[in-house]
């Protein structure tokens, strides 16, 4: 069995410049951590390889310095990193960056199942894994909290919003998953710097990937931003209440209640 995680680097901070040319973000240079959804993807693939064999790859689409996130997926336990990077993906919308990943999942020819986050951690829009699905011509089954393989089937607990509902379908499939479906691991010292100083990061450009560059990057991106602004916060009035507390408690109510605050609560 051979399964393929899609993982992202995320900035560190929330703190990142905009390009108010293009409307998209200034990534390059701000420190990047592994999507923390993606590690879920990942422990879910480390686990299945260990109980039933076989491979598992980890690839990015991502600035030359995403390479540090593929690094850590190695230290958890990957076979194989890939990241593709070139000038040409920058400022991909998800539509943009699932026909990157696609040609490259079609390049590495065979596996059998397609692991991503549900969502990233800054966009987090949770299209990517959906869109890729679509693009492979893959059944998708998506929010899973729970991954089992039988025999020549892949089936998943799903969670929806009043409940769950169980998912099968067979290989190839495309998998999103949910933080809660695993606790990932965190790899030994030893399996960290090996991943550093002995493992290799297989980087691929536009052009190994062939496919219309026309579909990479901003001119791909049938998403463009319009006006890119920060919100400006108006800083309210403060009131601190002070006293006992079934004093400041009677206030409180008084107070919301003359706002209109607690309409259709029986409060006295
Ligand atoms: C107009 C526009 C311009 C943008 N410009 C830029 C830009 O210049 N630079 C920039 O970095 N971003 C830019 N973005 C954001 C970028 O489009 C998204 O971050 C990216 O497409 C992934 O979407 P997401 O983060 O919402 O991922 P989601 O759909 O929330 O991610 C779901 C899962 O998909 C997988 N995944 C997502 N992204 C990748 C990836 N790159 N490689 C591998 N797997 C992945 C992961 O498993 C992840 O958990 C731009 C977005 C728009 C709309």
């Amino acid at each position: 069995m051979h399964i393929v995680v899609c993982i992202k680097q995320v900035p560190e901070t929330t703190d990142i410049g905009w390009d108010s040319k293009t409307g998209t973000l200034m990534r390059e240079g701000a420190g990047g951590i592994l999507n923390p959804n993606d590690k879920n993807a990942l422990e879910a693939a480390l686990q299945l390889k260990e109980k039933h064999g076989g491979t598992v790859t980890a690839l990015s689409m991502g600035p030359p310095q995403a390479e540090d996130a593929l690094r850590e997926t190695l230290s958890m336990g990957v076979d194989k990193a890939i990241l593709l990077s070139d000038e040409q993906f920058a400022g991909a919308d998800t539509l943009s960056t699932s026909c990157a990943l696609r040609l490259a999942l079609k390049k590495i020819a065979r596996f059998d199942l397609v692991l991503c986050g549900k969502e990233s951690s800054d966009a987090a829009t949770a299209q990517v894994g959906p869109q890729l699905a679509e693009l492979l011509n893959l059944p998708q089954l998506t929010y899973a909290t729970e991954v089992s393989i039988k025999s020549n089937s892949v089936r998943i607990k799903q969670k929806l919003e009043d409940g769950f509902r169980i998912l099968e379908t067979s290989f190839p499939a495309l998998i999103t998953v949910e933080r809660e479906l695993n606790q990932p691991r965190i790899p030994p010292m030893d399996s960290i710097m090996e991943a550093y100083r002995d493992k290799e990061v297989q980087v691929l450009r536009a052009e190994d990937l062939g496919g219309d560059k026309e579909h990479f990057g901003l001119k791909g991106s049938p998403t463009q931003s319009r006006k890119v602004y920060s919100k400006k916060v108006k800083k309210g009035k403060v009131t601190i209440l002070q006293g006992e507390p079934d004093e400041i408690a009677r206030e409180l109510i008084q107070t919301l209640k003359h706002k209109g605050l607690l309409r259709g609560l029986n409060v006295t």
